[in-house]
Protein backbone atom coordinates (compact mmCIF):
# COMPACT_ATOMS: atom_id res chain seq x y z
CA UNK A 1 0.00 0.00 0.00
CA UNK A 2 1.46 3.22 -1.26
CA UNK A 3 2.23 5.40 2.11
CA UNK A 4 2.30 9.69 1.39
CA UNK A 5 4.27 11.86 3.26
CA UNK A 6 2.81 15.75 3.96
CA UNK A 7 5.64 17.16 4.74
CA UNK A 8 6.47 20.23 6.84
CA UNK A 9 3.16 22.02 6.61
CA UNK A 10 3.28 26.26 7.06
CA UNK A 11 1.03 25.55 9.73
CA UNK A 12 -1.97 22.83 10.47
CA UNK A 13 -4.56 22.59 12.35
CA UNK A 14 -3.66 19.50 15.08
CA UNK A 15 -1.83 18.59 17.65
CA UNK A 16 1.80 17.52 17.12
CA UNK A 17 1.39 17.19 13.36
CA UNK A 18 3.88 20.42 13.16
CA UNK A 19 5.91 17.78 11.16
CA UNK A 20 3.50 16.53 8.46
CA UNK A 21 1.27 13.46 8.48
CA UNK A 22 1.43 10.07 6.82
CA UNK A 23 -1.50 9.34 4.74
CA UNK A 24 -2.23 5.73 3.98
CA UNK A 25 -4.86 3.30 2.72
CA UNK A 26 -7.25 6.35 2.48
CA UNK A 27 -6.19 7.00 6.91
CA UNK A 28 -4.38 9.38 8.82
CA UNK A 29 -1.88 6.74 9.90
CA UNK A 30 0.96 8.80 11.72
CA UNK A 31 1.53 12.17 12.65
CA UNK A 32 5.02 13.98 12.86
CA UNK A 33 6.03 16.40 15.44
CA UNK A 34 8.30 19.20 14.16
CA UNK A 35 11.97 17.98 13.00
CA UNK A 36 11.02 14.30 12.66
CA UNK A 37 10.19 12.17 10.25
CA UNK A 38 7.68 9.38 9.20
CA UNK A 39 8.49 6.39 11.66
CA UNK A 40 8.75 4.22 8.32
CA UNK A 41 9.51 4.77 4.74
CA UNK A 42 7.47 6.25 2.36
CA UNK A 43 6.48 6.19 -1.35
CA UNK A 44 5.97 9.37 -1.92
CA UNK A 45 6.53 13.36 -0.46
CA UNK A 46 4.55 16.13 -0.49
CA UNK A 47 5.92 19.90 0.43
CA UNK A 48 3.57 21.52 2.38
CA UNK A 49 5.62 23.96 3.52
CA UNK A 50 3.37 26.35 1.45
CA UNK A 51 0.07 25.36 2.84
CA UNK A 52 -1.88 25.86 5.76
CA UNK A 53 -3.61 22.26 6.33
CA UNK A 54 -6.58 21.69 7.91
CA UNK A 55 -9.24 18.72 8.01
CA UNK A 56 -11.46 18.62 5.52
CA UNK A 57 -14.33 20.67 6.32
CA UNK A 58 -17.75 19.34 6.85
CA UNK A 59 -21.30 20.68 5.42
CA UNK A 60 -23.88 20.29 7.25
CA UNK A 61 -26.82 22.38 5.60
CA UNK A 62 -27.24 22.77 1.53
CA UNK A 63 -30.01 22.79 -0.68
CA UNK A 64 -27.83 21.94 -3.83
CA UNK A 65 -30.72 22.48 -6.07
CA UNK A 66 -31.03 26.59 -4.99
CA UNK A 67 -27.83 27.39 -7.06
CA UNK A 68 -30.61 27.60 -9.86
CA UNK A 69 -32.28 30.40 -8.06
CA UNK A 70 -29.56 32.83 -6.49
CA UNK A 71 -29.62 36.07 -6.37
CA UNK A 72 -33.56 36.07 -8.06
CA UNK A 73 -34.73 39.02 -8.29
CA UNK A 74 -38.49 37.94 -7.05
CA UNK A 75 -36.53 36.86 -3.76
CA UNK A 76 -34.45 39.18 -2.94
CA UNK A 77 -34.32 41.53 0.16
CA UNK A 78 -37.34 39.33 1.83
CA UNK A 79 -37.46 37.21 5.28
CA UNK A 80 -38.06 33.52 4.54
CA UNK A 81 -41.91 33.43 4.77
CA UNK A 82 -42.25 35.65 1.67
CA UNK A 83 -38.71 34.73 0.52
CA UNK A 84 -40.33 31.02 0.12
CA UNK A 85 -43.61 31.83 -1.13
CA UNK A 86 -42.05 33.63 -3.86
CA UNK A 87 -39.77 30.56 -5.01
CA UNK A 88 -41.94 28.19 -4.07
CA UNK A 89 -43.86 28.39 -8.04
CA UNK A 90 -40.23 29.20 -9.09
CA UNK A 91 -38.63 25.67 -7.86
CA UNK A 92 -41.89 23.75 -8.76
CA UNK A 93 -40.31 23.62 -12.55
CA UNK A 94 -37.31 21.79 -11.16
CA UNK A 95 -36.10 18.98 -13.75
CA UNK A 96 -34.14 16.36 -13.84
CA UNK A 97 -31.20 17.29 -16.25
CA UNK A 98 -31.37 20.78 -14.52
CA UNK A 99 -31.25 19.32 -10.93
CA UNK A 100 -28.31 17.35 -11.83
CA UNK A 101 -26.08 20.75 -12.82
CA UNK A 102 -27.32 22.08 -9.75
CA UNK A 103 -25.89 19.58 -7.89
CA UNK A 104 -22.98 19.01 -9.75
CA UNK A 105 -21.75 22.86 -9.47
CA UNK A 106 -23.00 23.12 -5.87
CA UNK A 107 -20.70 19.83 -4.72
CA UNK A 108 -18.01 21.53 -7.15
CA UNK A 109 -18.19 24.62 -5.71
CA UNK A 110 -18.17 23.29 -2.24
CA UNK A 111 -14.85 20.89 -3.01
CA UNK A 112 -12.94 23.74 -4.21
CA UNK A 113 -13.38 25.45 -1.01
CA UNK A 114 -11.84 22.96 1.37
CA UNK A 115 -14.96 20.81 1.71
CA UNK A 116 -14.69 17.07 1.68
CA UNK A 117 -18.32 16.15 3.13
CA UNK A 118 -21.17 17.95 2.54
CA UNK A 119 -25.15 17.04 3.54
CA UNK A 120 -27.65 17.91 1.24
CA UNK A 121 -31.39 18.51 2.47
CA UNK A 122 -33.44 17.80 -1.01
CA UNK A 123 -37.28 17.91 -0.07
CA UNK A 124 -38.41 19.36 -3.85
CA UNK A 125 -39.90 16.63 -5.42
CA UNK A 126 -42.21 18.20 -8.15
CA UNK A 127 -44.47 17.04 -11.02
CA UNK A 128 -41.20 15.82 -13.39
CA UNK A 129 -39.00 14.38 -10.24
CA UNK A 130 -41.75 12.24 -9.18
CA UNK A 131 -40.17 9.40 -9.71
CA UNK A 132 -38.05 10.56 -6.93
CA UNK A 133 -34.48 9.67 -8.64
CA UNK A 134 -33.07 13.04 -7.01
CA UNK A 135 -31.40 11.49 -4.47
CA UNK A 136 -29.79 8.89 -7.13
CA UNK A 137 -28.69 11.78 -8.76
CA UNK A 138 -27.04 13.00 -6.07
CA UNK A 139 -25.20 9.93 -5.37
CA UNK A 140 -24.21 9.72 -8.54
CA UNK A 141 -23.00 12.91 -9.16
CA UNK A 142 -21.25 12.69 -5.74
CA UNK A 143 -19.49 9.63 -6.80
CA UNK A 144 -18.45 11.39 -9.40
CA UNK A 145 -16.80 13.84 -7.92
CA UNK A 146 -15.17 11.65 -5.08
CA UNK A 147 -16.64 13.97 -2.77
CA UNK A 148 -18.11 12.35 0.98
CA UNK A 149 -22.30 12.92 1.46
CA UNK A 150 -24.81 12.81 3.85
CA UNK A 151 -27.83 12.77 1.08
CA UNK A 152 -30.90 13.44 3.19
CA UNK A 153 -34.66 12.43 1.78
CA UNK A 154 -36.29 15.55 2.82
CA UNK A 155 -39.89 15.57 2.23
CA UNK A 156 -42.72 18.00 2.48
CA UNK A 157 -46.36 16.91 2.78
CA UNK A 158 -48.40 19.67 4.32
CA UNK A 159 -49.48 21.90 1.89
CA UNK A 160 -51.80 25.06 1.40
CA UNK A 161 -54.73 23.62 1.68
CA UNK A 162 -54.20 21.58 4.94
CA UNK A 163 -52.64 24.69 6.62
CA UNK A 164 -49.68 24.64 5.35
CA UNK A 165 -46.80 27.21 3.34
CA UNK A 166 -45.72 25.47 0.37
CA UNK A 167 -48.40 25.04 -2.76
CA UNK A 168 -50.08 21.83 -3.24
CA UNK A 169 -48.00 21.21 -6.56
CA UNK A 170 -44.19 20.76 -4.63
CA UNK A 171 -45.64 18.34 -1.63
CA UNK A 172 -45.97 14.59 -1.98
CA UNK A 173 -48.01 11.65 0.16
CA UNK A 174 -46.40 10.43 3.51
CA UNK A 175 -46.80 7.23 2.06
CA UNK A 176 -44.73 7.50 -1.08
CA UNK A 177 -42.10 9.68 1.41
CA UNK A 178 -41.76 6.69 3.85
CA UNK A 179 -41.75 4.24 1.47
CA UNK A 180 -38.96 5.62 -1.24
CA UNK A 181 -36.96 6.80 2.31
CA UNK A 182 -36.89 3.02 3.00
CA UNK A 183 -35.63 2.04 -0.46
CA UNK A 184 -32.83 4.63 -0.86
CA UNK A 185 -31.76 3.80 2.90
CA UNK A 186 -31.69 0.15 1.80
CA UNK A 187 -29.51 1.20 -1.36
CA UNK A 188 -26.96 4.00 -0.26
CA UNK A 189 -26.99 3.72 3.14
CA UNK A 190 -23.87 2.99 4.18
CA UNK A 191 -23.37 2.45 8.26
CA UNK A 192 -19.66 1.20 7.90
CA UNK A 193 -16.32 3.19 8.87
CA UNK A 194 -14.62 5.57 6.20
CA UNK A 195 -18.30 5.39 4.29
CA UNK A 196 -18.45 7.72 1.34
CA UNK A 197 -22.35 7.93 1.09
CA UNK A 198 -24.71 8.26 3.84
CA UNK A 199 -28.71 8.75 3.88
CA UNK A 200 -30.87 10.47 6.60
CA UNK A 201 -34.35 11.39 6.76
CA UNK A 202 -35.34 14.83 6.91
CA UNK A 203 -38.78 15.96 6.65
CA UNK A 204 -38.61 19.60 5.92
CA UNK A 205 -39.84 22.38 8.66
CA UNK A 206 -42.64 22.34 11.11
CA UNK A 207 -44.96 24.33 8.53
CA UNK A 208 -44.59 21.70 5.53
CA UNK A 209 -44.76 18.54 6.95
CA UNK A 210 -47.23 16.62 9.45
CA UNK A 211 -46.83 15.35 12.64
CA UNK A 212 -47.39 11.82 11.60
CA UNK A 213 -44.43 12.25 8.61
CA UNK A 214 -42.06 13.32 11.57
CA UNK A 215 -43.12 10.55 14.00
CA UNK A 216 -43.22 7.87 11.65
CA UNK A 217 -39.69 9.66 10.23
CA UNK A 218 -38.29 9.11 13.57
CA UNK A 219 -38.95 5.70 13.90
CA UNK A 220 -37.56 4.74 10.58
CA UNK A 221 -34.57 6.44 11.57
CA UNK A 222 -34.22 4.16 14.92
CA UNK A 223 -35.10 1.18 12.45
CA UNK A 224 -32.76 1.73 10.08
CA UNK A 225 -29.84 3.92 12.27
CA UNK A 226 -29.73 6.59 10.05
CA UNK A 227 -29.96 10.48 11.09
CA UNK A 228 -32.84 12.58 11.17
CA UNK A 229 -32.66 16.31 9.96
CA UNK A 230 -34.98 19.31 10.02
CA UNK A 231 -34.81 22.65 10.21
CA UNK A 232 -36.10 24.76 13.45
CA UNK A 233 -35.92 27.42 15.14
CA UNK A 234 -35.06 29.95 12.25
CA UNK A 235 -37.49 32.40 12.33
CA UNK A 236 -40.12 33.96 14.53
CA UNK A 237 -42.59 33.04 12.04
CA UNK A 238 -42.06 29.46 12.37
CA UNK A 239 -42.54 29.98 16.30
CA UNK A 240 -46.03 32.04 15.32
CA UNK A 241 -46.73 29.17 13.20
CA UNK A 242 -45.90 26.05 16.09
CA UNK A 243 -47.99 28.04 18.36
CA UNK A 244 -50.88 28.55 16.15
CA UNK A 245 -51.35 25.32 14.52
CA UNK A 246 -49.54 22.61 17.48
CA UNK A 247 -49.78 24.92 20.80
CA UNK A 248 -46.60 24.84 21.88
CA UNK A 249 -43.32 26.37 20.50
CA UNK A 250 -40.94 24.23 18.14
CA UNK A 251 -38.85 22.53 20.53
CA UNK A 252 -41.75 21.20 21.87
CA UNK A 253 -42.99 20.03 18.79
CA UNK A 254 -40.13 18.46 17.97
CA UNK A 255 -40.09 16.64 21.70
CA UNK A 256 -43.54 15.36 21.45
CA UNK A 257 -43.13 13.70 17.89
CA UNK A 258 -39.96 11.72 19.63
CA UNK A 259 -36.86 13.53 17.94
CA UNK A 260 -35.24 15.13 20.77
CA UNK A 261 -32.25 12.96 20.70
CA UNK A 262 -28.77 12.14 19.73
CA UNK A 263 -29.70 11.36 16.33
CA UNK A 264 -31.58 14.84 15.13
CA UNK A 265 -29.10 17.24 13.96
CA UNK A 266 -31.34 20.86 13.33
CA UNK A 267 -30.89 23.76 10.86
CA UNK A 268 -30.54 27.12 12.42
CA UNK A 269 -31.54 26.84 15.83
CA UNK A 270 -32.18 30.44 16.46
CA UNK A 271 -35.08 31.38 18.35
CA UNK A 272 -34.51 28.46 21.33
CA UNK A 273 -34.91 30.34 25.32
CA UNK A 274 -31.93 29.20 27.16
CA UNK A 275 -34.30 26.71 28.73
CA UNK A 276 -34.15 25.21 25.19
CA UNK A 277 -30.80 25.46 24.83
CA UNK A 278 -30.22 22.95 27.59
CA UNK A 279 -32.77 20.80 26.88
CA UNK A 280 -31.27 20.34 23.46
CA UNK A 281 -27.77 19.87 25.04
CA UNK A 282 -28.85 17.58 27.77
CA UNK A 283 -30.24 14.78 24.64
CA UNK A 284 -27.03 15.83 22.61
CA UNK A 285 -29.47 17.28 19.70
CA UNK A 286 -27.07 18.70 17.37
CA UNK A 287 -27.37 22.33 15.87
CA UNK A 288 -25.72 23.11 12.50
CA UNK A 289 -25.09 27.09 12.33
CA UNK A 290 -25.82 28.96 8.61
CA UNK A 291 -24.31 32.41 9.41
CA UNK A 292 -24.53 33.92 5.99
CA UNK A 293 -28.56 32.66 5.05
CA UNK A 294 -29.10 33.84 9.02
CA UNK A 295 -27.67 37.24 8.23
CA UNK A 296 -29.15 37.30 4.49
CA UNK A 297 -32.65 36.71 5.62
CA UNK A 298 -32.27 38.76 8.95
CA UNK A 299 -33.56 35.86 10.67
CA UNK A 300 -31.12 36.32 13.52
CA UNK A 301 -28.21 34.64 15.48
CA UNK A 302 -27.83 31.13 16.32
CA UNK A 303 -26.78 30.87 20.13
CA UNK A 304 -23.87 28.72 19.15
CA UNK A 305 -21.79 28.85 22.78
CA UNK A 306 -25.09 28.17 24.83
CA UNK A 307 -25.95 25.77 22.66
CA UNK A 308 -22.15 24.28 22.62
CA UNK A 309 -22.01 24.61 26.72
CA UNK A 310 -25.29 22.33 27.05
CA UNK A 311 -23.87 19.71 25.10
CA UNK A 312 -24.85 19.81 21.65
CA UNK A 313 -22.76 19.33 19.15
CA UNK A 314 -22.55 22.36 16.53
CA UNK A 315 -21.91 22.27 13.48
CA UNK A 316 -21.21 24.50 10.24
CA UNK A 317 -23.05 24.74 7.23
CA UNK A 318 -23.33 27.24 3.86
CA UNK A 319 -27.47 26.59 3.91
CA UNK A 320 -28.98 26.54 0.36
CA UNK A 321 -27.56 28.56 -2.42
CA UNK A 322 -30.53 30.96 -3.03
CA UNK A 323 -30.24 32.19 0.53
CA UNK A 324 -26.21 32.05 1.37
CA UNK A 325 -25.59 32.58 -1.88
CA UNK A 326 -22.31 30.57 -2.08
CA UNK A 327 -21.28 27.12 -1.38
CA UNK A 328 -18.62 28.29 0.15
CA UNK A 329 -17.38 26.50 3.65
CA UNK A 330 -14.07 28.84 4.53
CA UNK A 331 -16.14 31.40 3.52
CA UNK A 332 -18.62 30.16 6.35
CA UNK A 333 -16.13 30.00 8.83
CA UNK A 334 -15.20 33.60 8.59
CA UNK A 335 -18.89 34.22 8.53
CA UNK A 336 -19.19 31.99 11.53
CA UNK A 337 -17.05 34.34 13.03
CA UNK A 338 -18.11 37.89 12.39
CA UNK A 339 -21.85 36.65 13.11
CA UNK A 340 -20.72 35.64 16.55
CA UNK A 341 -19.16 38.44 17.66
CA UNK A 342 -21.37 40.56 16.62
CA UNK A 343 -24.17 38.39 18.56
CA UNK A 344 -22.03 38.49 21.78
CA UNK A 345 -20.59 41.78 21.36
CA UNK A 346 -16.76 40.05 22.29
CA UNK A 347 -14.14 39.74 20.51
CA UNK A 348 -13.18 36.95 22.22
CA UNK A 349 -16.90 34.70 21.68
CA UNK A 350 -16.00 32.70 18.95
CA UNK A 351 -11.79 32.66 17.30
CA UNK A 352 -10.66 32.32 13.91
CA UNK A 353 -9.79 28.14 15.59
CA UNK A 354 -13.11 27.61 16.83
CA UNK A 355 -15.10 28.61 13.64
CA UNK A 356 -12.65 26.05 11.65
CA UNK A 357 -13.53 23.59 14.53
CA UNK A 358 -16.95 24.40 14.26
CA UNK A 359 -16.50 23.47 10.32
CA UNK A 360 -14.97 20.21 10.60
CA UNK A 361 -15.21 18.38 13.76
CA UNK A 362 -18.55 20.21 15.05
CA UNK A 363 -19.95 19.57 11.89
CA UNK A 364 -18.48 15.62 11.86
CA UNK A 365 -20.28 15.08 15.03
CA UNK A 366 -23.67 16.53 13.83
CA UNK A 367 -23.57 13.53 10.97
CA UNK A 368 -22.76 11.35 13.52
CA UNK A 369 -19.02 10.96 12.01
CA UNK A 370 -16.13 9.53 14.35
CA UNK A 371 -14.13 8.95 11.35
CA UNK A 372 -13.73 12.22 9.79
CA UNK A 373 -13.62 15.70 10.89
CA UNK A 374 -10.48 16.13 12.78
CA UNK A 375 -6.65 15.31 11.52
CA UNK A 376 -5.84 12.08 13.98
CA UNK A 377 -3.89 9.05 13.81
CA UNK A 378 -6.93 6.72 12.56
CA UNK A 379 -9.06 9.49 10.91
CA UNK A 380 -9.93 9.39 7.54
CA UNK A 381 -7.47 11.02 5.00
CA UNK A 382 -9.44 14.17 4.82
CA UNK A 383 -7.64 17.29 4.47
CA UNK A 384 -7.90 20.72 2.75
CA UNK A 385 -4.89 22.67 1.76
CA UNK A 386 -4.79 26.08 1.57
CA UNK A 387 -1.89 28.57 0.21
CA UNK A 388 -1.19 32.12 1.12
CA UNK A 389 -0.05 33.57 -2.15
CA UNK A 390 -3.00 35.88 -2.59
CA UNK A 391 -2.36 39.66 -1.78
CA UNK A 392 -4.92 39.29 0.78
CA UNK A 393 -2.98 37.15 2.52
CA UNK A 394 0.71 39.34 2.45
CA UNK A 395 1.65 40.19 5.91
CA UNK A 396 -0.03 38.25 7.37
CA UNK A 397 1.36 36.30 10.73
CA UNK A 398 -0.82 33.52 12.61
CA UNK A 399 -1.41 31.20 9.15
CA UNK A 400 -4.31 29.52 10.40
CA UNK A 401 -6.10 32.83 11.29
CA UNK A 402 -5.10 34.31 8.41
CA UNK A 403 -7.48 31.87 6.31
CA UNK A 404 -10.85 33.31 8.66
CA UNK A 405 -9.48 36.69 8.85
CA UNK A 406 -7.99 37.86 5.73
CA UNK A 407 -10.82 36.02 3.83
CA UNK A 408 -9.76 32.54 2.60
CA UNK A 409 -12.26 31.73 -0.42
CA UNK A 410 -10.07 28.69 -2.42
CA UNK A 411 -8.06 26.17 -1.71
CA UNK A 412 -5.06 24.52 -3.10
CA UNK A 413 -5.75 20.94 -2.59
CA UNK A 414 -8.18 19.02 -1.13
CA UNK A 415 -8.11 15.33 -0.34
CA UNK A 416 -10.83 13.36 0.11
CA UNK A 417 -10.02 9.34 1.41
CA UNK A 418 -6.04 9.39 0.66
CA UNK A 419 -7.35 10.78 -2.90
CA UNK A 420 -6.54 14.32 -4.23
CA UNK A 421 -9.69 15.88 -5.30
CA UNK A 422 -8.39 19.38 -5.82
CA UNK A 423 -4.88 20.18 -7.35
CA UNK A 424 -3.39 23.81 -7.95
CA UNK A 425 -7.13 25.22 -7.02
CA UNK A 426 -8.95 23.17 -9.48
CA UNK A 427 -11.17 19.92 -9.45
CA UNK A 428 -9.89 16.95 -10.95
CA UNK A 429 -11.68 15.83 -13.92
CA UNK A 430 -13.97 18.62 -13.92
CA UNK A 431 -14.03 21.19 -16.71
CA UNK A 432 -15.44 24.45 -14.50
CA UNK A 433 -15.84 27.03 -17.83
CA UNK A 434 -18.32 24.07 -19.36
CA UNK A 435 -19.95 23.49 -16.01
CA UNK A 436 -20.31 27.07 -15.50
CA UNK A 437 -22.30 27.41 -19.01
CA UNK A 438 -24.08 24.70 -18.54
CA UNK A 439 -25.33 25.42 -15.38
CA UNK A 440 -26.16 29.33 -16.12
CA UNK A 441 -27.53 28.03 -19.36
CA UNK A 442 -30.44 25.74 -16.87
CA UNK A 443 -30.96 28.55 -14.68
CA UNK A 444 -32.11 30.25 -17.35
CA UNK A 445 -35.36 28.31 -17.23
CA UNK A 446 -36.23 29.68 -13.40
CA UNK A 447 -36.27 33.47 -14.29
ZN1 LIG B 1 -32.27 25.27 4.73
Amino acid sequence: MSRLFLKSPLAILAEGADGGIVVESGKIVELVPAGGTPARPVDETVDASAHVVLPGLVNTHHHFYQTLTRAHPQAIDRELFPWLKALYPIWARLDPPSFRLAVRLALTELLMSGCTTAADHHYLFPGGLDDAIDIDIEAEEAQALGIRVTLTRGSMDLSQKDGGLPPDDVVQDADAILSDSERLIARYHDRSEGAMTQIALAPCSPFSVTRRLMIESAALAERHDCRLHTHLGETKDENRFCEETFGCRPVDYLEEVGWLGPRTWLAHGIHFTTEECRRLGAHKVGVCHCPASNAVLASGFCPVNELKAAGSPVGLGVDGSASNDASNMIEAARHALMVGRLNYRSAEAITARDALTMASEGSAVCLGREDIGRIAVGRQADLALFTLDELRFSGAHDPVAALVLCGATRADRVMVKGTWRVLDGMPVGIDVARLREEHGRAARRFA
